[in-house]
């Protein structure tokens, strides 16, 4: 039973996320931290198992709230959905006006925009925080993406500063948005996650089918790759996953893996927002598609046997390094586009909801703890540093030079995957959107035109003002018109 109100900060859920990141905020000098959990052995367990953390363990709800010192803070890390809205149930019937309720758990930005509205009725702040870097980056540092108010960001900023991880000097959290605005990034970190897994995938496959490569042969490649501009952690463990051998088979463990790619759905909540946002996130798109594909097993018995290339010739011995070369060539470029249409993504959420949102910043937090911590985003730093309004973030400086370096290799690549039949959609759907975007003309001129044939959606010219319709079923006149609402 705590004695008197003397956490500063407590955590609601204490299974592995919200446990490690109590141990976390344990460890930081000036905070003392109260514990409660649904299940009071998750409780008893932690506290015996981490005495030097000095946790203040509560077995009910009315314990918790006692132990916290106003302005009362606690952080929920229970199961997103229903416990989430449980939990906040019980803490805002017992909080006060000036509270403040942090959800870190993966909610869907539109659960947050609501629970912070109803929650704020009440005086008391609710805070969506997206946290990533799993188990490890919740005990030692992880990349936190807050959203709400910004009375709640005075209070709990420092607490936040205090547990993040820290990336050329800076701690690895700023206060994103309004409301939902924290989840919504954390939604596109997770997009972006998907993105860069699937380019790296297509970059094994292609090296694997196309020069014979073994998995551990394979992982040295990633290893040298990861000493360059590639540098990340999802390069760095994927030269240790290849690495691996599997103890009862004696076979590489990335050859007895089952090839279905499960998904815990915030790839698919990336897509469905920036289908609705009208932003082009097919890299993103091509990895969610790419897991779907992957996972439907009686498909692709039925597609065994469909015609494909003849066998294709392994690359000769003495073009390889080149070949491979080239592939890491492709892989940077395609990865510039994933990245360039996550930050487009969250430009446009911040346009539709009213957030104020320093893409900047969220390159920063970014370049430690989380998983898609890269050497690479000191680069998006710096394009948004030079040029904070950049329109399109592939066009910076860098980027471009970047393209003129690979594109070549980036077309070869694709071509031989089209030729050898090795599936890469990612890498060349990245590169479809790049020449889509570079192109004087677009067969949207076209598709305007069939538009206004059949529906009457009339279109622009681009020799006057004015929105005009060719009568089609008439004598193919065309008329200036008001645009059509069909
Ligand atoms: P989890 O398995 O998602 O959830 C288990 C926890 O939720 C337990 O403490 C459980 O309490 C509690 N809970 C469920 N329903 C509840 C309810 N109605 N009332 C009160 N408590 C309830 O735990 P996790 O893996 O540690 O993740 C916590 C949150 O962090 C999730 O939202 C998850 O999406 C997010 N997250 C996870 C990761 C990761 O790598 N695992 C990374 C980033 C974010 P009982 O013990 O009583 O059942």
């Amino acid at each position: 039973m705590p004695e008197s109100a003397s956490a500063n900060i407590g955590v609601v859920g204490l299974a592995v996320m919200g446990s490690n990141l109590a141990r976390n905020l344990a460890s930081r000098e000036g905070n003392t931290v109260a514990v409660f959990n649904r299940s009071p052995e998750r409780t008893r367990t932690l506290v015996e198992e981490h005495p030097e953390a000095g946790f203040i363990a509560a077995e009910s709800y009315d314990e918790f709230v006692a132990s916290l010192a106003k302005p009362r803070t606690a952080i929920i890390m229970v199961q997103a959905g229903k416990g989430t809205d449980a939990v906040i149930s019980e803490l805002a019937s017992r909080f006060e006006p000036g509270d403040i309720i942090v959800d870190g758990g993966n909610a869907l930005f539109t659960d947050t925009i609501r629970r912070e509205r109803e929650v704020r009725e009440t005086g008391i702040n609710f805070v969506g925080a997206g946290i990533s870097g799993g188990e490890e980056g919740a005990l030692n540092g992880p990349s936190i993406m807050p959203g709400g108010s910004d009375e709640s960001w005075i209070t709990l900023g420092p607490i936040l500063k205090s547990i993040a991880a820290v990336a050329e000097g800076e701690p690895c959290v700023t206060h994103v948005g309004h409301d939902g605005a924290g989840h919504f990034v954390k939604m596109i970190h997770n997009g972006i996650e998907y993105a860069d897994m699937q380019l790296i995938a297509e970059a094994y496959d292609l090296i694997r089918r196309g020069t014979g490569k073994s998995p551990a042969e394979i992982a040295e490649v990633f290893a040298e790759w990861n000493r360059g501009e590639l540098e990340s952690y999802l390069i760095e463990i994927t030269a240790e996953v290849l690495k691996q051998v599997d103890a009862s088979t004696g076979e590489p463990l990335v050859d007895v893996i089952l090839d279905e790619a499960g998904s815990k759905g915030t790839g698919v909540w990336t897509v469905q927002t920036a289908l609705a946002l009208g932003t082009p996130v097919s890299n993103i798109a091509e990895a969610v598609f790419a897991r779907g594909l992957s996972s439907h097993p009686e498909q692709r018995a039925a597609a065994k046997g469909l015609a494909g290339p003849d066998e294709a010739e392994r690359i000769p011995a003495d073009q390889v390094d080149a070949f491979i070369e080239d592939v890491r060539l492709a892989l940077y470029a395609s990865k510039i586009v994933a990245y360039s249409q996550g930050f487009d993504a969250i430009r446009a959420g911040a346009a539709e909801y009213d957030w104020n949102i320093d893409l900047g910043a969220i390159s920063k937090i970014w370049r430690g703890g989380c998983i898609i911590r890269a050497q690479f985003l000191n680069r998006i730093a710096d394009a948004y540093d030079e040029n904070p309004n950049l329109d399109l973030l592939l066009s910076a400086p860098y980027f471009a030079e970047a393209f003129t370096r690979a594109q070549a290799a980036w077309r070869r690549v694709v071509v031989r995957s089209v030729e050898a039949g090795i599936p890469a959609p990612a890498f060349s759907s990245s590169l479809a959107y790049y020449d889509g975007l570079r192109a004087d003309r677009l067969p949207a001129a076209l598709v305007q035109g069939q538009r206004d044939f059949f529906g009457a959606h009339t279109y622009k010219r681009i020799d006057k003002e004015g929105v005009f319709h060719t009568l089609w079923s008439g004598d193919h006149t065309e008329i200036e018109t008001t645009p059509s609402s069909h």
